[in-house]
């Protein structure tokens, strides 16, 4: 049969609007490793885009939903939300995409387009509730969405990002979800030239933050308890490196920062952190969705300093950052994966032991030929 993987012209084409087989690798409940599955991706929306994945880029976030970590997981999960790919078929009223271009599917799929906050271009905090990349119900049929780790997939034309061209696509996908996790927060709070940064933990969102505030001009130092993620630190653009654990350093670093970008994924004490801001200084915390200990109001009060949390920017911010890492040649370090290996890859994520992130090449997923 006809399906989006293959090149179509336009929906117009005899059997184009039609659902079309699938294939992915999901998972049936929480302790079940990942498995091929067959499903089908809906007929083409007259603002869809159908994308055939060549690269999807494997998110803590996947780990997470399929194991239901966070609760609310809905199965068969099939995840991703690092997606780039090239259109194969576009709906009859779609004019910002054509088939053959590379593009890119982040963390959202569907909102309203029309609350306050979408039209304020961060569709992720829509106030009807953004539909995301997988395990999310779809607007229109109530389905569950089904995320990258497919042959294919279909996406309303406005969530789906352009890949600029002479990018490296194999290299892209993680910026989809790490590289706009910390480009975002970046850019809210204008870090530039001669912002001082300081970046906590060095893992997928770690050392984006890194890259990214040191293209942006800033003075980035890594603050880490690891001497050889210093050392790894510096070799993606790093100027300086504290060791957390030693109090001499910490000390002497008090006041030294504008903005610490904070990306340890589990909870941890702020407080010694606090201390490192200046005048008005910003600790934005990306990675630990968890319940935090206190910390104390003293170290907020002096010096005037402040908090906060920073989720995926919406979809023109999305679009910048790719522009912005396309200009600079900025990618995430990725090691390339067969999709039957995405298991082993999972284990290796529990044990810490990836250099910052996994990619899947599609041409390893399955599906129709
Ligand atoms: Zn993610
Ligand atoms: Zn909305």
């Amino acid at each position: 049969m006809a399906t989006t993987a293959e090149p179509q012209s336009a929906n117009t084409q005899e059997g184009a609007n039609q659902p079309t087989a699938a294939t992915g690798w999901g998972t049936d409940a929480p302790d079940q490793p990942l498995r091929p599955m067959n499903f089908e991706r809906r007929a083409l929306r007259p603002d869809d885009v159908a994308i055939k994945i060549t690269f999807a880029g494997i998110c803590h976030s996947d780990l997470h939903t399929c194991r239901n970590d966070w609760g609310g997981s809905r199965y068969p999960v099939i995840p991703g939300h690092e997606i780039v790919g090239t259109v194969t078929a576009v709906g009859s009223e779609v004019t910002r995409h054509a088939v053959g271009d590379t593009v890119a599917v982040g963390c959202m799929v569907d909102s309203c387009m029309e609350c306050d906050q979408c039209l304020a271009g961060w569709e992720v905090f829509c106030r009807k509730g953004c539909v995301q990349t997988y395990n999310s119900a779809d607007y229109h049929d109530g389905t569950i969405s089904k995320g990258g780790y497919t042959d294919h997939i279909v996406v309303r034309d406005h969530f789906v990002l352009k890949v600029p061209a002479g990018m490296d696509a194999s290299r892209t996908a993680p910026l989809l979800c790490a590289g706009i996790t910390t480009y975002s927060p970046l850019r809210q709070y204008n870090v530039g030239e001669g912002t001082k940064v300081a970046v906590i933990g060095l893992g997928g969102l770690g050392h984006m933050g890194v890259k990214l505030a040191a293209a942006m001009g800033a003075h980035v130092t890594m603050i880490t308890t690891t001497p050889s993620k210093g050392e790894d630190a510096r070799k993606l653009g790093a100027h300086d490196v504290i060791i957390s654990t030693d109090a001499e350093a910490m000390k002497a670093a008090a006041t030294r920062f504008d903005f610490i970008l904070n990306t340890v994924p589990v909870s941890h004490e702020i407080d010694p952190y606090l201390q490192l801001l200046g005048r008005s200084g910003r600790m934005v915390i990306v990675g630990a969705l968890t319940p935090m200990p206190g910390f104390t109001g003293f170290n907020l009060i002096w010096w005037n300093r402040a908090v906060g949390g920073s989720a995926i920017g919406g979809i023109p911010e999305t679009q910048e950052m790719l522009d912005f890492c396309a200009t600079r040649g900025i990618y995430p370090d990725c090691e390339m994966i067969r999709m039957d290996e995405v298991n082993e890859a999972y284990e290796r994520l529990l044990r810490n032991d990836v250099r910052y992130r996994f990619v899947i090449d599609g041409a390893t997923i399955g599906g129709p030929e």
